[in-house]
């Protein structure tokens, strides 16, 4: 039988060209997770992806009820779940002031941490029940969180210190950062992508072993022209996809990037658990490390009971 396999954010940038390279293949059906119906729609279409490898599904992670709602759904459907890719993500470097989600948090964590955090969760009992050979749960990473790299320490630097922002409700009240600080578009975002390192890795610790359940990271490459830099600066979006090509040579095409996440999705030779991929130059993979805060076995830990409350888990 074909796998499926359901990806967040599928109706553009990394997870649209993720779905088309996984549809093409004919092994795949793709459950496009998305926030907009018609949006996704139209997504699909434009990429000439054929009625029968996809299935749009309404999800938006920035409501923890809309995240259950579409638990529910995929369920009536009586589809097994082989594969979840956790991809979608808001950034917003320019904000002046926070937003939030429907229960109250700080929109960049709220969405790319907790609404994916309680998404897996409760996906992984699917994951569980699917009888498919190689099952796997992705959450995409970045290089952005990592301060053991060159982009990784550009400031604002991720840093969630002791999560006492978090353990606070990251409501604005108390602070809507992790660590306590003052709101900062450009560290949430960061931040937010370090807890999806941190949960890939307390998933395998927890999970790997009794389910034969793969968890994987990865960071595909500097996608420089996706809609993540929708809300930047013009000269910003002008100028950062040649930088990317011509200085840093970090620059990948979304194609390319889709090409890359379908590969830890199905390849047999990408099947490790535990493992945040990169790709060289050359465009082979290679298991890449993370920084000292983002494989921090202690702060997961924490990290996951914290996010266990605000979910509604604990
Ligand atoms: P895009 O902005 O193109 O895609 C983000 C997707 O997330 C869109 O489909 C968007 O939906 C969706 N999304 C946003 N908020 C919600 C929500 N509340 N509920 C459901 N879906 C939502 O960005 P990218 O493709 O670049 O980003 C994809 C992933 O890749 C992210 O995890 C990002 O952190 C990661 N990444 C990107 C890099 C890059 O250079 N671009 C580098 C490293 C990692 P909609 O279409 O409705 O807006």
């Amino acid at each position: 039988r074909k796998g499926t396999a359901v990806i967040t954010g599928a109706s553009s940038g990394l997870g649209l060209a993720t779905a088309k390279a996984l549809a093409e293949t004919g092994k795949w059906h793709v459950i496009m997770a998305c926030r907009n119906f018609l949006k996704a729609e139209k997504a699909a279409k434009s990429v000439g992806m054929s009625k029968e490898d996809y299935t749009v599904m309404h999800l938006d992670l920035a409501s923890l009820e809309s995240v259950k709602q579409f638990v529910d759904n995929f369920r009536r459907t009586e589809q097994p779940l082989d594969v979840l890719v956790c991809n979608a993500a808001v950034y917003q470097p320019t904000a002046k002031e926070p937003s939030f989600t429907a229960e109250g948090f700080e929109i960049s964590v709220g969405t790319n941490h907790l609404g994916h955090f309680l998404l897996s969760r409760l996906l992984l009992d699917d994951l569980k029940k699917s009888d498919y050979p190689s099952k796997r749960m992705i959450i995409v990473g970045s290089i952005t969180g990592n301060t053991n790299t060159l982009a990784g320490n550009v400031p604002p630097k991720a840093n969630l210190g002791d999560l006492r922002g978090l353990a606070s409700g990251l409501n604005g009240q108390n602070s809507s950062m992790i660590d306590g600080g003052e709101f900062d578009g450009a560290k949430a975002y960061k931040d937010s992508k370090v807890c999806n390192m941190l949960t890939m890795q307390e998933l395998h610790r927890r999970y790997h072993e009794e389910t034969g359940v793969t968890f994987a990271s990865l960071y595909p490459g500097c996608i420089a022209t996706t809609g993540l830099f929708r809300e930047h600066i013009p000269l910003f979006r002008l100028l950062f996809p040649p930088f990317q090509k011509y200085i840093t040579k970090g620059y990948v095409s979304e194609e390319e990037a889709g090409k890359r996440l379908a590969q830890v999705v199905s390849d047999p030779s990408l099947g490790k658990s535990g493992v945040y991929w990169s790709w060289n130059n050359n465009s082979s993979s290679f298991e890449n490390q993370l920084s000292k805060e983002a494989s921090d076995a202690e702060k997961a830990k924490k990290l996951w009971e914290v996010s266990e409350k605000l979910v509604g888990l604990a």
